[in-house]
This record gives structure tokens, C-alpha cells and sequence, in this order.
């Protein structure tokens, strides 16, 4: 039988009231705040950890996944390829997408073997170049700080409640963007989710000293869709034999420890037959791809490829193969249950195949600015002026249809 404690009923005090509340400083929270910064809002930032970037920083993901087709045309623009810029700012990796980017011929990519428009990044240069910008853009940053639960009064959220150094207090906003990765707010708020049934595989990556140069080594392989999986495609042997949730508290301590036990016992190999194979860092989150993701009015499916979508916020491209484009419709950003909060980055609503395609960087850049803009433009997203948010999408450099490239 389950135990509970009952906790005293307490006064929360209020630490400010903002225009945009934007939880998580990933890649889709670092978009997010920095499009509704620059429509002139009061931009409240809220990170569980001490330094910006989420996964991609955070997590050693350092690969910024491309912006184009694989046929040398670009469908990912603003934010997603300002953040691609900002990360190879300080640092590239002469190997791979700097001659793209910023070399003079950035129309290289034009046949099959070509690289596609991927970057290497160094995630410490990334993390802080985006603070800098973030606080040039008058984002304020509360780091350090979790949020742990909602208070809603009707369709809408009043407050996100939040622990740290401070203790537990709250924040009031017109609007609230989650890009949690794991969709804390909507889960907080009574909001509909739905769980990545499948579960994660272990990954373990981390960076080693190898000849001089800096290393990645991705241990765990990523895992196949069911619908691929339909199509004869296997997944490669796991590090362990199970599944994970990515949502309860000791399984992510359960999941942390196998990861560290994977990567120790690499290192270990790597100094035996190597002494100069030195590890330089190992991921401060766990690695979890896919978790909880917002039950949206809309929901991208694998026949969205080509499609004509006319609330279309974005395009984005298939990172595993050459071809596929997707215009985003703006119904998978929220569920009209609770009308002021929208989603952005990992748990945006699709199925499970293009889970796979929407979790990516640039992806996430690209939901992240449509979710921001929107959060500076009404309280009420179910009936926003869907022609007014694009109109400052596309002001922003961004392609809504396919046919406009
Ligand atoms: C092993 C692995 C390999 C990958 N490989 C690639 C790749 O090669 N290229 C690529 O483009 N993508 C890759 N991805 C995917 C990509 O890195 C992530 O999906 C993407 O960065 C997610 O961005 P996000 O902002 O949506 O979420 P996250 O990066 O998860 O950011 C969410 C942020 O919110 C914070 N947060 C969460 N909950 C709370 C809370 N309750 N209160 C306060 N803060 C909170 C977290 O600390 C985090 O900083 C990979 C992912 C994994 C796990």
C-alpha cells in the first residue's frame, strides 16, 4: 500500500510577474525567450541547472543536426540558423559544416555524397555565447531553479511554482512557453500528455583527448522508430538490456549511474591501450531522447512530409534522410484545454516517428521561435491571429511554405 505525508498548507510568496514565462534553457527555451524578448516582452528564463543549452550543452550533444533538404537548399532559417551560427562563433571543427557556414560558398551542398549542413560545436564556447546574448536581449535568467508544480484557475495557468536556494516561491506570467523537454508544465497544470511508450535506450556519450584532438564518443546507439522498424530496419545491440521512461526520479539516477558505468569502463579501455587517450567530460544530464510530449490540438505525422499546411510556423527536414520537408502546423505548440501555455523543442505533439525528426537542435530552434513570438502575441493561442504570427515569422527570414525557397 502507497504511504503519503500530509504537507501544511503554506503561503507561497510571488516573485514577480512577467510577460513570458519560459521554463527550460535548452535549445527550444533559448529560442523561445529570445523571440519573445524581441518582441519587447518581460522575458522570465527558468533552468533546473547552472548553465544554458540543456542536452545540446549540457548533455555533450554537440551536433547541430542540418538546416537543409540533403539537395543543397536550406528550410530551417531565423533563430535555427542564428543559434547554428552562434555555435561555431568562437570555435569549428574545420572537418565538418564549416566550409557551409562560413566559408565563402555556402551553396556547396548539392548532390548526394555532399556534407549536409551540419556543425560540430564546442558546448561550453555555445552555452555562454548564448547567456551573452540572451542577457543582451534583456532575457532575465533564473538558474538553479526547478519547476515543481501549477496553479491554474480555469483554461488558463496562473503561476508556476518553483524550488531553489530561496526555497519554494512563484512566478505569475500572461503566458507560459514549456520547453522542459519533458512537458513539466503541461504535466504540472492537469494539461494532456502523452508518455514515449517505446521508452529510451542508454546512451552514453562523452568527450576524450584522442592525438591531441578533441573526441566524441557516442556510446549507445540511437533507436528505430516502430514504423522503420515495420520496414525491416533493426537497431543496433544497446548497452543494456532496458527501456526508459525518462520521467521518474530514481530511474534517472538509475539511468545516470549504468551511464557512467558504460563510459568509465570505455575510458578505462581506451587509457589501457592508449595512455594519451585522457576523458575531458562526461554529460551533466541524463542522455533521455524522447520522455512526455503536449497532446496538441494538431499532431505532425510521418505524412506530413510534403504537405501544405496554411497555419504552417516553420519548415523542418528529415535529419535521417535526404529529401522529406515539413511545414509545422501551429496546433502541435498546444492543447486548447489550457489556452495561455504553449510548447516548444522535444515535446511538441507527434507520433513516434517524427519524435524522432521534431527532437533534433534545429527542430527545436524552430517550434522554439514559433512558440516565443506567439507567447509575445497572445494569452489566448487557440484563437491567435495565425496570419499576424506569420507575418513575423517571415518578417524574421523564416520559410513557411516549401514552394518559397
Ligand atoms: C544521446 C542523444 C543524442 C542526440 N544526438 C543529436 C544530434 O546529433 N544532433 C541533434 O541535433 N540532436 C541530437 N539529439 C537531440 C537533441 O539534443 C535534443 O532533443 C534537443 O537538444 C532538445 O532540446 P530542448 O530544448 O527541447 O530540450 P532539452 O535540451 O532537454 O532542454 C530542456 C531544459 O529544461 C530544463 N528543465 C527540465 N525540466 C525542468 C524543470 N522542471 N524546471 C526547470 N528546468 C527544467 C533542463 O535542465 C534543460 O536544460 C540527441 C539527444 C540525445 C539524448
Amino acid at each position: 500500500m502507497e504511504e503519503y505525508i500530509l504537507e501544511e498548507q503554506r503561503n507561497t510568496p510571488v516573485c514577480g510577474e512577467y510577460d513570458v514565462f519560459v521554463l527550460g534553457g535548452g535549445i527550444a527555451g533559448i529560442s523561445a525567450a529570445l523571440a519573445a524578448a524581441r518582441q519587447n516582452k518581460k522575458v522570465l528564463l527558468v533552468e533546473k541547472s547552472f548553465i544554458l543549452g540543456g542536452l545540446a550543452t549540457s548533455g555533450l550533444v554537440t551536433i547541430y543536426l542540418p538546416l537543409c533538404d540533403g539537395y543543397g537548399h536550406q528550410v530551417s532559417f531565423g533563430i535555427a540558423e542564428e543559434l547554428l551560427k552562434l555555435s561555431i562563433k568562437d570555435w569549428h571543427n574545420e572537418k565538418r559544416g564549416y566550409p557551409v557556414w562560413l566559408g565563402p560558398d555556402k551553396k556547396s551542398e548539392i548532390t548526394e555524397t555532399d556534407q549536409r549542413y551540419a556543425v560540430d560545436f564546442n558546448p561550453s564556447l555555445f552555452a555562454l555565447a548564448a547567456e551573452e546574448l540572451l542577457l543582451k536581449e534583456g532575457v532575465q535568467i533564473l538558474y538553479g531553479t526547478q519547476a515543481v508544480a501549477c496553479q491554474r484557475q480555469g483554461k488558463r495557468i496562473q503561476a508556476v511554482i518553483v524550488e531553489n536556494k530561496s526555497g519554494r516561491t512563484a512566478y505569475k506570467a500572461d503566458t507560459f512557453v514549456d520547453a522542459s523537454g519533458d512537458c513539466d508544465i503541461a504535466y504540472q497544470s492537469g494539461t494532456a500528455t502523452v508518455n514515449f511508450s517505446q521508452g529510451n535506450v542508454l546512451a552514453a556519450w562523452y568527450y576524450f583527448l584522442d592525438n591531441g584532438e578533441n573526441k566524441l564518443k557516442q556510446l549507445g546507439a540511437s533507436d528505430i522508430p516502430e514504423e522503420e522498424k515495420k520496414l525491416g530496419k533493426t537497431a543496433k545491440e544497446p548497452l543494456v538490456n532496458r527501456r526508459f521512461t525518462g520521467l521518474d526520479g530514481t530511474e534517472l539516477s538509475e539511468i545516470t549511474i549504468l551511464s557512467h558505468n558504460a563510459m568509465y569502463l570505455n575510458m578505462k579501455e581506451k587509457i589501457a591501450a592508449d595512455a594519451q587517450s585522457i576523458p575531458l567530460s562526461v554529460p551533466t544530464i541524463p542522455q533521455v531522447r524522447m520522455s512526455r510530449r503536449i497532446d496538441g490540438a494538431d499532431t505532425i505525422t510521418i505524412d506530413n512530409a510534403e504537405k501544405y499546411k496554411e497555419n504552417s510556423i516553420g519548415l523542418v527536414s528529415n535529419w535521417k534522410k535526404r529529401g522529406p520537408v515539413y511545414e509545422i502546423p501551429f496546433g502541435i505548440l498546444y492543447n486548447p484545454e489550457t489556452v495561455n501555455l504553449i510548447c516548444a523543442g522535444r515535446c511538441v505533439s507527434n507520433d513516434d516517428y517524427m519524435w524522432d525528426i521534431m527532437r533534433v537542435i534545429p527542430c527545436c530552434a524552430v517550434t522554439g521561435e514559433a512558440a516565443g513570438t506567439a507567447a509575445a502575441l497572445t494569452d489566448d493561442f487557440p484563437s491567435i491571429d495565425i496570419q499576424k504570427l506569420q507575418g513575423i515569422l517571415s518578417s524574421n527570414g523564416i520559410k513557411l511554405h516549401k514552394d518559397s525557397y
